[in-house]
């Protein structure tokens, strides 16, 4: 039997997910035209006759949906709207998306399929420790495990020692947990004095911020669980946009639902598959809040061809980061998800790390504070300068720039709820 939940919409073939997407693009654009925004945004424009046609739409922004606030996007009467969300706000003032009941239900199907396309089913029992507030994250996957049947545990963030005995005892074997608190988390095993190997655990879902494919497989190596990246964002509804299947070879979009274009940041032009770019997405069946080529920010490729599993669905590459994480230093353009990558590929190398920027003179210079293991923390002053050299020669070959590294000692370094906070620009 094939891990999957909806069979028809999941294994569509090419030719038939786009003919969908045209009707869907001309339903979706109708609806829209009820909208303050759209109403004006749209008056040229009286339908689509190719999906290529879209890109006589304008882009939105995070700053469109700000500047219409709060209601300036919705199509519907306010009455049909039964939830509000709100962006966790990782970059300035957050933006409010609101749903229709169809808008909920369908948002509960994505994450269905996303969890049974990973091998979920109703003999799961789920741990969410995810925000369960106005963040997308625990709600969104709340009802797409209870609409698969697994038994759901709403635990929400924090408090470690509780969220293990709760793993311990009614023996989860699914959880929803960001990277960084996963990585975190260990360290509430320790202090347990449990090995979080013993428990029934096999699957953990992280997301909802950047990590690299090497903290992915630390995740997997310290728990001995599969961890499946999920990426979503509020203003297309939350998680549920875009998942791995079981061949972890990029993140599947749910193109019946979302529209996907990769564009180049600076000159908006539409990007051929393979190129990277930052991804813009058109919501296709959302109800309350119709976005058409809201700019992500996000910046990844579209991996061409078709993926082992037969799904028609594209996928992205990893998000590397977003376009305003980017650290421009003496002129040299990096990444944090490149640091955390060099870091985590040495041994001895633990579990948190913090990235500051100074400025020293005129030039700026990159600081690099990584905690130790258990293992590699010692007093030994010639052991510490050894693994120093290779982070900083790590660190070198990978952004081509000397930072200066502080080895501390592990869970040194502080580790608030929520997305994780890393980069500490001090210029
Ligand atoms: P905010 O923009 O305030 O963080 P959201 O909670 O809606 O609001 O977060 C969405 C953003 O989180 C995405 O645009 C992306 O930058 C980041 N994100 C979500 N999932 C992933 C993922 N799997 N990998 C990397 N980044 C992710
Ligand atoms: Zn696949």
């Amino acid at each position: 039997m094939i891990d999957c939940w909806d069979k028809t919409n999941e294994f569509l073939t090419r030719e038939k997910l786009e003919e969908k997407q045209l009707v869907l693009l001309n339903k979706n654009f109708q609806n829209a035209k009820k909208s303050t925004y759209y109403s004006k945004a749209f008056s040229k424009i009286d339908k689509f006759s190719s999906l290529k046609e879209i890109e006589k739409v304008p882009f939105v922004t995070k700053d469109d949906l700000r500047e219409n606030f709060p209601y300036g996007f919705v199509s519907v009467p306010k009455s049909e709207l039964v939830r509000l969300h709100s962006s966790s706000g990782t970059t300035g003032t957050p933006t409010v998306v609101f749903y229709t009941k169809k808008d909920l239900d369908d948002w509960a199907e994505l994450i269905a399929r996303c969890m049974a396309m990973t091998g979920g089913t109703k003999e799961d029992v789920f741990q969410n420790t995810m925000g369960h507030g106005l963040f997308t994250g625990g709600l969104g996957f709340h009802y797409g495990a209870e609409k698969v049947g697994m038994l759901t545990i709403p635990f929400g963030p924090g408090n470690s020692p509780r969220q293990i005995w709760f793993m311990k005892e009614f023996g989860v074997t699914v959880a929803h947990i960001l990277p960084s608190y996963a990585m975190h988390l260990y360290s509430g095993f320790a202090e347990a004095g449990i090995d979080p190997k013993e428990l029934k655990l096999k699957t953990a879902y992280i997301g909802a911020e950047p990590h690299s494919e090497e903290m992915r497989s630390q995740i997997e190596q310290l728990y001995g669980i599969k961890a499946y990246n999920s990426y979503g964002l509020s203003e297309m509804c939350g998680p549920g946009v875009a998942f791995e299947c079981k061949y972890q070879n990029g993140m599947h979009i749910w193109e019946d639902h979302f529209y996907a274009e990769v564009i180049d940041p600076v000159t908006g032009k539409v990007l051929p598959d393979g190129e990277e770019g930052e991804l813009v997405l058109t919501t296709l069946q959302k109800e309350a809040m119709p976005l058409f080529r809201y700019r992500t920010k996000d910046l990844t490729r579209i991996i061409p061809g078709v993926c082992e599993c037969g799904r028609v669905h594209r996928r992205i590459e990893r998000i590397k980061g977003r376009s305003d994480d980017m650290l421009i230093l003496n002129g040299v353009n990096t990444f944090p998800i490149q640091i955390e990558k060099a870091l985590m590929k040495v041994e001895g190398i633990g579990r948190n790390y913090k990235i500051e920027i100074h400025k020293r003179g005129y030039m700026d210079k990159l600081v690099v504070y990584s905690e130790l293991t258990e293992e590699s923390f010692t007093d030994n002053f010639k052991d510490l300068e050894q693994l120093k050299c290779k982070v900083i020669e790590s660190l070198k070959s990978e952004l081509l720039i000397t930072p200066e590294v502080h080895l501390v000692r592990p869970d040194s370094i502080e580790v608030l709820p929520g997305k994780a906070k890393r980069v500490f620009d001090m210029r």
